[in-house]
């Protein structure tokens, strides 16, 4: 049924897709790697740098009073949009990758040791697989992976056998960005806790579909990226309940995350402020806050069954394109349309979508292992938001049947 969802609205809100791409209007379906900034967005980074620009948490001055606030409103606004507890579980990262190592550094180090488990899947992202290899590396502990079926999803009875007291962490993809699958996380979660192990989400591909409650979840730990949420690179968010947070050393020292210095001893500051040393990327967090504030006045309520419909239309469109071949086709998913086509490149089928205006992400999309798992090299892959539409998808599908034209 048609949600009534008014794409045009939302597209008109994003300068970037008001253009034309080798002579044709762009169709930009690269969602999954990163997204479009809103006005809003763009506006309110302009607005900081011009009438703001101080540093944070040093000066008395005015500005500085000003930058300081509307950088921890953006962390109010972010610890809204998880349903966090308090801000000071807000803790500011560079991006997913960063909030994984940090999560591996100050979380993992101290805690996993010879012998111990960490488990992740077979569809993760290589920063939700490398951090760990390193840290296995470097403890001798121990990486076991959730092996998934053919449709892309986890084989649960698989992790069940996996838990046992040496299990020391579970770091999980909420959404897969190969695949599009969404994981039973709260099923995950719980079998996890059941066994004493904590939970690391990376909601990379989650947080721009799916509302997302962590007390609800009950996960330990949850990791995002800005600049796929609509808000600026270099921004993103780790999530981690206060008592564990806590108890974890920093990852960086330097300015921001002390509280007195001398040679003999330093008293590092509270949460969040321990985790996030030198000056902070300041116009990115208030950026990442409008992005957030876009999102919540468009709705998740109002764009993810949009999304859905969306998703179901282009299922159906490329599923009837003879020789090619969806790779990821749970009934549980969001955003994602991966597929091969027989006989031609992804690369070729990228080359050739470009040119007519469409941008669509080629490659094993940094996640090599489930690649090897499909025993493909690579997919051509759409990845939707919530400006994208029928006529996108209509678009795509001419450019596949031009490819294979091409190819025949
Ligand atoms: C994009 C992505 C990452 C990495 O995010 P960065 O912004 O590059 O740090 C990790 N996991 C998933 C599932 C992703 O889609």
């Amino acid at each position: 049924m048609p949600t009534g969802f008014d794409a045009e609205k939302v597209r008109a809100d994003f300068p970037v897709l008001q253009q034309f791409v080798n002579g044709k209007p762009l169709v930009y379906l690269d969602n999954g790697a990163t997204s479009q900034k809103p006005q809003a967005v763009i506006d309110e980074i302009v607005r900081y740098y011009t009438t703001e620009n101080a540093n944070v948490h040093r000066g008395v001055h005015t500005l500085s009073q000003q930058a300081t606030d509307d950088y921890e409103g953006a962390r109010a606004k972010l610890r809204r949009l998880l349903n966090a507890a308090d801000d000071q579980e807000i803790i500011y990262t560079r991006g997913t990758t960063e909030g994984i190592n940090l999560v591996a550094h100050s979380y993992g180090r101290p805690n996993i040791g010879p012998g111990d488990e960490i488990i992740i899947s077979n569809m993760e992202h290589h920063s939700n697989i490398v951090p760990w290899q390193m840290l296995c590396e470097e403890k001798g502990a121990v990486l076991r992976v959730i092996p998934i079926d053919d449709t892309g999803e986890l084989l649960m009875d698989e992790y069940e056998a996996m838990l046992n007291p040496r299990t020391k962490l579970v770091s999980i993809t909420h959404v897969s960005n190969a695949l599009g699958t969404i994981q039973p996380v709260e099923q995950i979660i719980e079998m996890a806790h059941a066994h004493g192990a904590p939970v690391l989400l990376d909601g990379a591909q989650a947080v721009p579909h799916l509302p997302v409650d962590v007390r609800q979840l009950d996960c330990d730990f949850y990791v995002f990226s800005g600049h796929k949420l609509f808000g600026p690179t270099g921004t993103g968010v780790l999530y981690g309940k206060a008592e564990l947070l806590d108890a974890m050393p920093p990852m960086y020292g330097g300015g921001e995350m002390i509280k007195s210095v001398t040679f003999e001893k330093t008293i590092y500051n509270d949460l969040p402020y321990k985790f996030e040393a030198g000056t902070p990327n300041i116009a990115g967090a208030i950026g990442l806050g409008a992005a957030v504030d876009y999102v919540q006045s468009v709705g998740y309520q109002a764009f993810g069954p949009y999304e859905d419909e969306l998703l179901e239309y282009g299922t159906k469109a490329l599923s009837s394109i003879g020789g090619l071949r969806i790779i990821g086709t749970s009934p549980r998913k969001t955003g994602i349309l991966s597929f091969v086509i027989d006989n031609i490149h992804p690369h070729d089928i990228g080359t050739i979508l470009d040119a007519e205006g469409i941008a669509v992400r080629t490659g094993h999309h940094c996640a090599q292992p489930v690649m090897q798992r499909f025993q493909i090299p690579a997919t051509a892959r759409a990845s939707l938001a919530m400006y994208n539409t029928k006529a996108d998808i209509d678009a795509l599908v001419r450019g596949i049947d031009r490819v294979i034209e091409v190819f025949s």
